[in-house]
């Protein structure tokens, strides 16, 4: 077998849970259990900002062989301790850690966790939606990568009247993974790598995460797609710069407010 260091750490998350616990105690966060499942304890991280509106939600590794998710998620915490300080995010780190262990998309039962926000009867679900309840937030991001991707692509759900925020994201990324150019996408049309969604609850029988969010918590509701066959260096740096970027976008008049250079995504 082929074990190449990165791709492992990686996929350890007790490697990562533990890199989260020093960015956690520098930017303040309130730390929760909210379930455990398939031996391992599932966290949720909130900034002492976190009202119940107006927050960001930040979530990764639903998919646990899209590993740069998780690991941009850290990153670019670890790279930006004063915003979690000074804006209210809610974070998710990785939603199934036994994916994430053994490079796998599903749980232990083999259920796409990601098709099962429409159940209450799987506890691990149970438990986040009642962790949610009461919040909106203004903008969500869920963190994916696609097997099949030809580059960096995304989803963008959001209120008629507000304007796309996707392709900035992507002109981001870009820097790091070539946009995916086709003009279909899984079956959408996308343009330059981006999928405006327009969602009804009644087309989705098996309810992934970000259309949970978008129905009843967020706004507006990004699912990032890095393609899974490129470097995870150049993933997880284009994941860096699509959390970063939408944090700005979402947040630039507090950011402005409250003085703060914004700072770049990478050094
Ligand atoms: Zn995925």
């Amino acid at each position: 077998m082929n074990f190449d260091f990165q791709n492992h750490r990686v996929h350890n998350y007790k490697l990562l849970m533990r890199r989260w616990t020093a960015v956690v105690r520098k930017a303040k966060l309130d730390v929760q259990v909210y379930a455990s499942a398939d031996d391992s304890d599932l966290f949720c991280f909130r900034s002492r900002k976190l009202t119940r509106s107006g927050g960001i939600y930040l979530s990764a590794g639903i998919h646990g062989d899209e590993a740069a998710g998780p690991e941009g998620l850290y990153q670019w915490a670890g790279l930006h301790v004063g915003l979690l300080r000074e804006l209210p995010f809610m974070i998710f780190p990785c939603l199934n850690p036994w994916g994430l262990i053994h490079n796998r998309r599903t749980d232990t039962e083999n259920r796409d966790l990601n098709r099962s926000y429409h159940l209450d009867d799987l506890p691990r679900i149970r438990r986040q939606k009642e962790v949610l309840e009461g919040y909106r937030f203004r903008c969500a991001m869920c963190l994916h990568e696609d097997y099949d991707a030809q580059g960096v692509y995304l989803y963008e759900v959001r209120p008629a009247h507000e304007k796309a925020i996707g392709p900035e994201l992507l002109a981001a990324a870009g820097y790091y993974v070539p946009v995916d150019l086709r003009k279909t996408i899984e079956g959408r049309r996308a343009e330059q790598g981006w999928i405006s969604r327009a969602i009804r609850r009644k087309n989705y029988p098996l309810v992934p995460e970000a259309l949970f969010l978008a129905f009843t918590h967020s706004e507006r509701t990004i699912t990032v797609e890095t393609p899974s066959e490129y470097d995870i260096g150049a993933r997880v740096l284009a994941q860096i710069a699509i959390i970063q970027r939408a944090t700005e976008l979402v947040a630039g008049e507090e950011l402005s407010r409250l003085g703060k250079t914004i700072s770049k995504t990478t050094a």
